[in-house]
């Protein structure tokens, strides 16, 4: 059933200092709401628990983009929209850019935060496999201080995140890959735009002049209960050959990489089949190597 919006109460910080006071408090803690693109479907289908909301919309501590000369850093409250029209972030990690640019339509974009995509946790999150290839690391406060949290350690299990009730994450910080990095992106849904995502995957490689990979990332999202790094195909394209010599032998380890589901948006044997696809789809798009 619905949930009745007049039983709910919201919280109005002002000031990071002041929600992190709130979110620590006695009672009832309250839930953080951002653009409310997933809480507002939880509400409406009656899924969501909560009844006290902490609005972050006036936190001007969680805005901003700053392209820094190593990395980039992304306030929790920069929307999707914010990310796919920032000129200096597209140039430096264009898989950020589409992933953005894939996100729901342009509504959604308007209010959807990438914050709010790296809590809610979805394995189908589109912007999670470009932060795990890039080694993202999450900002988090709390009244006790800040810590960061490597994107590779931040989900624990499916929905599961190493973050404490009373932290809010703050930022997202991207260090831009290693020079001559060549970036790929691709969701595959039902139809061509506006679906979740039966797999996304973003994949980086770095090769050197006789073409062999030196720096290698394949990400995956909706493959697993989480985010998922495929690591044993990865060292299969840092093992000595070139990627488009290992990319069979590369697709063939992501069985042990990924452990997708059945469910209404697709099988497993699909999903598989898609990932290699994507795979060799990635090695294919990279420069012969020079001789
Ligand atoms: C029509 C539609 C289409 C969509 N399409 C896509 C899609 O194509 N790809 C995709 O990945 N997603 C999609 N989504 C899901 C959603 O838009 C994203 O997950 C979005 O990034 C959520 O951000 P938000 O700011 O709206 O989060 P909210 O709904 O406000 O919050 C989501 C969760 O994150 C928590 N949270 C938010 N901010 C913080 C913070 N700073 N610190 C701690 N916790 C926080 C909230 O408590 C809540 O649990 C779609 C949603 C809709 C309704």
């Amino acid at each position: 059933m619905r949930s009745a919006l007049s039983t709910l109460e919201v919280l109005r910080p002002r000031t990071l200092r002041e929600a992190l006071r709130m979110l620590s408090a006695n009672g009832a803690r309250p839930t953080p709401l951002a653009g409310g693109t997933d809480l507002f479907v939880y509400l409406n289908a009656g899924t969501e628990q909560a009844t006290r909301f902490l609005d972050l919309s006036r936190l001007a501590e969680l805005r901003g983009i700053r392209v820094g000369a190593r990395e980039a850093t992304l306030g929790a409250r920069t929307t999707f929209w914010e990310i796919r029209r920032h000129a200096a972030l597209g140039a430096r990690l264009p898989s950020l850019a589409a992933a953005a640019s894939e996100i729901g339509a342009w509504q959604i974009q308007h209010r959807a935060t990438i914050g709010g995509n790296i809590a809610n946790a979805s394995p189908a999150g589109d912007s999670l496999p470009a932060l795990l290839a890039h080694d993202a690391r999450v900002r988090v406060a709390s009244r006790g201080g800040e810590r960061e949290i490597p994107f590779d350690a931040l989900y624990t299990g499916y929905r599961k995140l190493a973050i404490a009730p009373d932290e809010l994450v703050t930022a997202v910080v991207i260090p831009f890959p290693p020079r001559g990095s060549l970036p790929f992106f691709r969701k595959v849904g039902t139809r061509r735009a506006q679906s979740i995502s039966k797999v996304v995957f973003c994949g980086l490689l770095a090769c050197d002049r006789r073409g062999r990979a030196v720096h290698a990332r394949l990400a995956y999202g909706s493959m697993a209960p989480t985010p998922a790094r495929a690591r044993a195909a990865e060292d299969v394209l840092l093992a000595g050959a070139t990627p488009q010599l290992a990319a069979a032998a590369a697709r063939a380890a992501l069985g042990q990489d990924l452990t997708p589901i059945d469910d209404i948006r697709s099988d497993r044997g699909y999903r598989l089949q898609v990932a290699g696809n994507l795979l060799e789809q990635f090695v294919r798009s990279l420069p012969a190597a020079r001789r």
